[in-house]
């Protein structure tokens, strides 16, 4: 997909969780063609999905009123001011005009008083983490261009759904192959972001005396939720072959004594077999601190991970230099363990027997 807009070629994009699909194209190479393209094929709307500070520098505020975050938390992609561009277009209306504008919104070199209020092309004000703030049509889009290298700005066209009732998604499965477009899903742009894109900073570091033998304790950040992450390790584990214990903090086995897991064992066991070896790691992922969180975990059982929890996991193993891992495992059939970024699971240890 990334390769199709680079090239100036139109690419389907879904919203399978929400029905929904646009058609789209990298707004820094788009010409009048393909906009009468996006136009003919989709409700007819062109929209400009931009990062809010790149609008904010550019002087095109939300339609309306003032930013729509609230308590922190980065806003919804929402409809921006429409502009035109100044030099170089008649009524602005035109595919040509159209397209002018927006290959000047890709622009970085663009700035304010090169564009009128209000014009023809609607840039939509996305925040920072894109698709992995909201997994939505207008981010995706945005991030695909971004990741194409086609300038900080989309082309986007929704499409309706049929007049016989198929959804939006059912009828770019149509449109893929009868037009020759390659399709992408935006679950798919934000998995992709999570895994090559790396969100882990090193924190302090200090030697830490255990039962098991003398560890080094490391700390981590991980900046998409500000949570701090804890690894043991001990040995040289910038290597192939190093045993890896990812554990899910459990409070109430890990440090209550609690029967009803064997959390406890597990994590004691995995540090066993390490300090013996003189060779491994334990990442320490902890609970999330969100109201509500910590007590279903407890209720629903423990040691359960979640693709955020791989992701985290597999960012600081490769920051630590592991290339491939012995996985400490509870269960011979456990959780396929962290993957990407390089790294791999040559061999799995049911460590509870
Ligand atoms: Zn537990």
């Amino acid at each position: 997909v990334v390769r199709e807009l680079a090239a100036g070629r139109v690419v389907l994009l879904t919203d399978q969780a929400r029905g929904e699909a646009a058609l789209l194209a990298s707004a820094g190479l788009v010409t009048p063609e393909t906009l009468v393209f996006l136009i003919r094929n989709s409700e007819g709307i062109v929209s400009a999905p931009m990062r809010a500070e790149r609008l904010d520098q550019l002087r095109i505020p939300p339609q309306l009123g003032g930013p729509s975050a609230t308590s922190g938390r980065p806003g919804l992609p929402e409809p921006a001011v429409s502009v035109d561009l100044r030099k170089g277009v008649s009524t602005g209306i035109s595919a040509r005009d159209r397209a002018a504008t927006l290959r000047a919104l890709a622009n970085p070199r663009t700035i304010a008083p090169d564009l009128v209020r209000p014009g023809h092309v609607a840039p939509i004000r996305c925040s920072a983490g894109g698709v992995l703030d909201h997994q939505r049509l207008m981010p995706g889009a945005l991030d695909l261009c971004v990741l194409a290298g086609c300038g900080p700005c989309a082309a986007v066209a929704e499409l309706a759904e049929s007049a016989d009732g198929r959804s939006a998604v059912e009828v770019a499965g149509r449109m893929a192959p009868a037009a020759g477009l390659v399709a992408v899903d935006v679950s798919d742009v934000a998995r992709h972001r999570r895994v090559s894109e790396s969100h882990v900073g090193r924190g302090a570091s200090t030697t830490l005396p255990t039962v098991h033998g003398e560890f080094q304790a490391l700390g981590y950040d991980y900046d998409r939720d500000g949570s701090a992450q804890l690894v043991l390790y001990v040995g040289n584990i910038a290597s192939d072959d190093v045993l890896v214990r990812v554990h899910a903090e459990c409070i109430t086995g890990d440090a209550l004594g609690s029967r009803r897991c064997r959390c406890a064992q597990a994590l004691d066991a995995s540090l066993q077999i390490i300090g013996q070896r003189g060779r491994g790691v334990v990442v320490y992922l902890r609970e999330r601190g969100r109201a509500g969180v910590g007590m279903a975990h407890i209720v629903e059982g423990c040691g359960v991970r979640d693709e955020r929890d791989e992701t985290i996991a597999a960012h600081i193993l490769r920051d630590l230099g592991v290339r491939s891992a012995i996985l400490l495992t509870d269960r011979p059939d456990g959780p396929v363990g962290p993957t990407g970024f390089g790294l791999t699971v040559s061999r799995r240890i049911a460590v509870l027997g």
